[in-house]
């Protein structure tokens, strides 16, 4: 596994690409991915010049990066009332997306759920290179999204530590000689838990996951495995393989960031500390490997790599989104809605954890089939959704 014997297989790195400064643009500047971008960047002067930055509400972070990094262009989608905006900071929606278009070489897009989705699209439109962070921009609009980058000359590559290890595999690689790639899941608190006790689950439980420290709604995915689910799907679009050649093995160290399986059965698989910089920073140099982003893994002090088979019965979640991805359309993004209602329901008390990947099942069943969904079909399919889900777990949510 040590790289030092055959340093002929580090890739060769372009000279006059290294010597570029690019010019980012973070949307969600102030999130936990969004700050960890910052400070990538921050260390990185010689290679990048953050130029524009979103948040959602948060005007106060958004003045202090302005200060902080002479930010000229910047918006709030949804500011308080009475919130004091930077010089040169516009609000809402339609600013957001302005700024996602400005002029610049790499939008990173880590704004929180479906308000990411028209930045992530005004980014493509023009062209840029869009480093997606965001679950949502692929499994809501990934399609749309695929059409509009071949049109507009974007391309994507993925934040996500799952993603970044599996495109980090595929590089060098041609598409014929994968057999199969495979993202590995942590399992969350539940993976021993008794299966007949998943009805007793309550959101406290859920919500202490044995090694992240996340928000509630990424942190019962990751209990139900809904999040591996959607990273599936995320996969799919993103490196435009079939859904019968992509699977998830649940790996609890977290060590293996995921792997990818080979025709002539080699297998090649990305390791790290998990450290969320280290992806973040391959995305915004656009594949290139900048010095000392994370802390190096010693693999002579890791006792061992524990491997699990997905077992369906416990994690019903992962075959519900592979059989939304499959059909297609709008059902990733009735998946997603679906999933938001009934974590929110299950977060508040008004539905049990085991009811939450049923509840999301039938309403992904009951989703119109609407092949090659505009981003007014999208944005529609996500509110029936939500209607849907809230009134099969008898609870109104509001959209
Ligand atoms: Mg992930």
């Amino acid at each position: 596994m040590t790289s030092a014997h055959r340093p002929e297989s580090v890739p060769r790195v372009q000279s006059d690409a290294v010597n570029q400064r690019a010019r980012i643009v973070l949307l969600g500047a102030t999130g936990s991915i969004g700050r960890q971008a910052c400070d990538v960047i921050e260390r990185h002067p010689d290679r990048f010049q953050l130029v524009g930055a979103v948040v959602g509400r948060d005007a106060d972070g958004l003045t202090r990066l302005v200060h902080r990094f002479g930010i000229k262009q910047s918006a709030v989608v949804d500011p308080m009332s009475d919130a004091e905006l930077p010089a040169g900071c516009t609000a809402g929606a339609d600013a957001a997306a302005d700024v996602a278009a400005m002029d610049a070489d790499v939008v990173c897009v880590a704004i929180t759920g479906a308000a990411a989705l028209r930045p992530a699209l005004a980014a493509v439109d023009a062209g840029r290179l869009v480093a997606v962070a965001t679950k949502e921009v692929l499994v809501m609009a990934g399609d749309l999204v695929r059409r509009r980058a071949a049109a507009g000359g974007s391309r994507i590559v993925p934040v996500d530590s799952e993603h970044s290890a599996i495109w980090q595999c595929l590089r060098g690689e041609a598409a014929e000689s994968v057999s199969r790639i495979v993202l590995t899941a942590s399992g969350g608190p539940f993976l021993h838990r008794d299966l007949h006790d998943f009805a007793g689950i309550t959101a406290e439980q859920a919500l202490n996951h044995p090694t992240w420290r996340m928000g509630p709604k990424v942190t019962t995915d990751s209990a139900t495995m809904m999040n591996k689910g959607l990273e599936v799907v995320e996969a799919h679009f993103l490196f435009e393989v079939p859904y019968s050649k992509i699977g998830v093995v649940i790996h609890p160290t977290s060590l293996v960031h995921s792997y990818v399986e080979f025709v002539d059965g080699a297998t090649k698989a990305q390791l790290g500390v998990p450290d969320m910089r280290v992806p973040i920073a391959l995305a915004l140099a656009d594949g290139h490997r900048l010095p000392e982003v994370g802390p190096p893994l010693e693999l002579t002090a890791v006792p061992s790599l524990e491997f699990i088979p997905l077992d369906d019965r416990r994690f019903p979640a992962v075959g519900v989104a592979r059989r939304a991805g499959e059909r297609g359309g709008v059902a990733p993004a009735v998946l997603n809605a679906a999933n938001e209602v009934a974590v929110q329901s299950f977060l508040g008390g008004s539905c049990r954890f085991d009811q939450i990947v049923p509840a999301v099942a039938a309403v992904v069943d009951e989703a119109p089939e609407l092949p090659q969904p505009s981003l007014d079909d999208i944005l529609a399919a996500d509110a029936w959704a939500r209607a849907a889900a809230a009134d099969r777990l008898g609870r109104v949510v509001p959209v």
